[in-house]
């Protein structure tokens, strides 16, 4: 049977939480509703489909299933194991992988069991350093990746604001890492991943790619792979993917028996097979030539906006983008990332102020803002709102016009394009 015979039991159906906790439904129809509203412009977040809201909210969250498929902890794994096994197959076909892990919690985990299949703590880690766009696990002193690893981070050029692969060169040969980490959070171009390879083969590192961000623009093959440069390939799921919040590795078949030991029983217990089947109906959304044409559009809607902006006094760090996202440098305006940020907030416009490279500020205040385009062009946007788009971020962070007519212009753009549409 594939029609459950009792609906009430499954799906995305709010009756049963609207008549048990009214509270809590509340905030899921609120949440819906902000969505809805205004623009969302953050780069690490979309709008899943209601297949993949579907798998989420389903009972397969019930299931213990510590192990693999076939080599479980515990009975009665045998649709888990199914939906665990057609998600890896989809995974190693969409990337051209030799395997795939599915149940990394988080891009936060999946880094962890890269770091632990590969390294023993106090080894040395080469990774591109946080306020020049890395991420918390690629060596801050916060982070299990700065307390627990040496590691020395490499940065962008002032001049051109790309990485500088002299310096990345010449630290790998001094420091001799265990392991190089490229990828990044705020970065807007290509990462060279060749010259990373050939790089790591000097010193014999190993090469982990943190495709965290742009995962998704590689499996609608709108950028290129990391796929064949890397052992392992680490990245989240929810991010340009469009797939449920999570994690997930693929890596070289030689890496595959660490990999696997890595995430569990090493750094997770059980996995959360709902999120597992939900990353599965993800990967099937991605090998559609629709995901490929969504891919293209996120990248052409990225680049008009960088574009818009950089029409508006607002300078795009490295002159624009190759990806999905855009770091904005305000200094011209005179305006702080934190305002900026606060400024479109009040017009309905979210997106996050992050620092651009070599910021005088304060990371709480930071010198920029960082844009998006994998939500709006889920909602269908194209390049040509995304000149709108554009000149109602330089209203909302110049401050001039009253916040609320901001917003209504942002309602009228937004309700041309309705994410989630209504029946
Ligand atoms: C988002 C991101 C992560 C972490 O993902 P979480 O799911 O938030 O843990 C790791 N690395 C990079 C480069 C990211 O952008």
């Amino acid at each position: 049977m594939t029609t459950p015979t009792d609906a009430t039991f499954w799906g995305p159906d709010f009756t049963a939480l609207q008549d048990q906790d009214p509270e809590i439904a509340a905030v899921v129809t609120g949440e819906l509703d902000r969505l809805r509203t205004g623009l969302q412009l953050i780069a690490s977040e979309n709008f899943t489909s209601p297949a993949v809201l579907a798998a989420l909210g389903s009972t397969l969250s019930n299931k213990y299933a510590e192990g693999y498929p076939g080599r479980r902890y515990y009975g009665g794994c045998q649709e888990v194991d199914k939906a665990e096994e057609i998600g890896i197959a989809r995974a190693k076909e969409l990337f051209a992988a030799e395997h795939a892990n599915l149940q990394p919690h988080s891009g936060a985990n999946a880094n962890l069991a890269a770091y632990a299949a590969f390294c023993a703590p106090g080894d040395t880690v080469l990774a591109m350093s946080l306020p020049h766009g890395g991420h918390l696990t690629h060596g801050s002193k916060v982070n299990f990746s700065g307390k627990w690893f040496r590691t020395v981070s490499y940065g962008v050029r002032s001049d051109t604001e790309l990485i500088d692969h002299d310096e990345v060169r010449d630290l790998a040969r001094e420091h001799r890492p265990k392991m190089i980490i490229c990828g990044a959070t705020a970065y807007p171009r290509l990462i060279d991943f060749a010259t990373f390879r050939a790089i790591a083969d000097e010193v014999g590192a190993v090469l982990m790619v943190d495709a965290a961000h742009f995962i998704g623009l590689v499996a609608g093959q709108a950028i290129p792979s990391p796929v064949p440069y890397a052992d392992v390939v680490t990245f989240t799921t929810h991010k340009v993917l469009r797939g449920p919040r999570g994690g997930m590795v693929v890596c070289r078949a030689e890496h595959a028996k660490r990999i696997d030991k890595a995430v569990f029983p090493f750094s997770q217990g059980g996995p959360l097979m709902h999120a597992v089947a939900a990353k599965a109906v993800a990967l099937r959304e991605c090998q559609q030539p629709s995901f490929q044409a969504y891919a293209r559009q996120v990248v052409t809607n990225a680049q008009a906006l960088a574009d818009g902006l950089a029409a508006d006094g607002m300078r795009p760090v490295s002159g624009g983008t190759d990806t999905h996202l855009a770091l904005i440098d305000l200094r011209g305006l005179d305006v702080t990332g934190a305002q900026a940020e606060q400024r479109c907030d009040a017009a309905l416009i979210t997106l996050n102020k992050n620092a651009v490279p070599f910021d005088p500020q304060p990371p709480m205040t930071a010198s920029g803002i960082r844009v998006g385009t994998p939500a709006v062009t889920t909602q269908g946007m194209t390049e040509v709102d995304m000149k709108e788009v554009a000149a109602l971020i330089g209203r909302a962070v110049r401050g001039q016009d009253p916040p609320a007519d901001v917003a209504a212009a942002v309602d009228a753009l937004v309700s041309r394009h309705p994410a989630y549409p209504r029946g």
